[in-house]
């Protein structure tokens, strides 16, 4: 079978094989529910346990502060909604504050707020690399804002937001700042108190553990109103029994991903500034979308004059490499990306989108064979 070149690893990754190790006995031998009084229930348990204690570890916070739930939109909903409603209940006020380059989990999330439950959103813009200035999130304070929720980075472009710069101001006044870290689990620094955030979401299939599982930070003292109600799981914040194999997963791989970061960080840069010279050398048309330095390492995207995404995707398809527009969520549609338009990319321009991110398995012969398709189909596509 011809070797399928996977460039899509911020929609998803394959599940490590040493993640898969440690999981699967909890699907056999350790199935106890971890609520449970015997043994069985004492081994799930006791999993849970570590598998926070891990996390916790890797973020620089206490174990009780990690919430796991089923994804990373779930742990961007608990988040939002919990503190809005929590503040509101509070009489705290009904402000939230936002940037033009969040994921759907994040807008859509607040849109509901504002259009059901008077809340009201100030969103704050981002500059022609996707980039959010701090001094804009100041402006946007006001008397009555119980929330700030900004990405870390963005799953389109790559850029990685000044968090610690932004979490100061919202320290500095009071307000608890969440962050959407899908993008950055597994490249970027995650210690919560260096980035001076108050709420960061994760996912574990971004970082090789398995789709379906996600975690949140919530930090103690930090109201949040449950939006699973049941049993008291998760110390009354999520109910449902927990996902052990997949807990245990998210926590190995984690660890794995942190351990990694530094060499795989490095590798992952090189072959990705060679892929971005390369295209650009191509395809002099071609323009890197997001921060030219300030960007995950794994990422390179474009927009490409005179093509159509979705034709390029089946294209690149055909010849076994697999890459995406932007959002997992936006493909299919032909709808130019809010992120892009937000940056100030045309219409027409931003249908060209084109985002290829790498990952463990990626080689320099694989950047080759990218170098030698993707010119050839935008040549062959803009001739039609
Ligand atoms: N936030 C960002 C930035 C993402 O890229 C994604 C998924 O692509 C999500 C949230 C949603 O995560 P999940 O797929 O775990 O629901």
């Amino acid at each position: 079978m011809r070797r399928v070149i996977y460039l899509d690893h911020s929609a998803s990754t394959p599940v490590d094989a040493r993640v898969l190790e440690v999981m699967m006995p909890f699907f056999t031998e350790y199935y106890g529910n971890p609520s449970g009084m015997h043994a069985q229930a004492r081994a799930s348990a006791q999993a849970l346990d570590r598998s926070r204690w891990e996390v916790a570890e890797i973020l620089g916070c206490k174990p009780k502060e990690i919430i796991f739930t089923s994804c990373g939109t779930e742990s961007n909903n608990l988040a939002i909604r919990g503190v809005a409603f929590a503040a509101a209940r509070a009489g705290k006020g009904r402000h939230i504050i936002t940037s033009a380059c969040e994921h759907s989990a994040v807008t859509q999330t607040i849109a509901q707020l504002c259009e059901h439950f008077g809340f009201q959103q100030t969103v704050v813009p981002v500059d022609r690399w996707g980039m959010i200035d701090p001094a804009d999130v100041e402006r946007a304070l006001r008397p009555d804002t119980v929330l700030i929720s900004i990405i870390y980075a963005n799953n389109e472009v790559g850029t990685i937001q000044p968090l610690a710069e932004i979490g100061a101001i919202a320290r500095a006044h009071g307000i608890p700042l969440h962050t959407d870290a899908v993008q950055a689990g597994g490249y970027l620094d995650l210690n919560v108190d260096r980035l001076n955030v108050d709420l960061l979401s994760l996912s574990g299939h971004k970082f090789y553990a398995p789709k379906g599982v996600g975690m949140l930070f919530v930090r103690e003292g930090v109201a949040l109103l449950p939006q699973q109600t049941g049993g008291g799981h998760e110390r009354g914040r999520r109910a449902g029994t927990e996902n052990v194999p997949y807990i245990v997963a998210l926590a190995k791989a984690l660890k794995l991903a942190h351990d990694m970061r530094p060499t795989e960080n490095e590798r992952l840069a090189r072959l990705r500034d060679h892929l971005i010279q390369g295209v650009q050398t191509a395809l002099p048309d071609a323009q890197l979308t997001g921060h030219p330095t300030e960007r995950l390492p794994h990422h390179a995207s474009f927009v490409i004059p005179g093509v159509e995404a979705n034709a390029l995707l089946m294209y690149l398809d055909m010849a076994g490499i697999c890459a995406a527009s932007g959002s997992a969520c936006h493909t299919g549609i032909a709808e130019p990306s809010a992120v892009l338009l937000a940056m100030g990319i045309p219409r027409q321009l931003a249908l060209g989108a084109l985002r290829l991110t790498l990952g463990r398995s990626n080689t320099a012969e694989d950047i080759e064979m990218v170098l030698e398709v993707l010119p050839a189909a935008v040549r062959q596509l803009s001739a039609l």
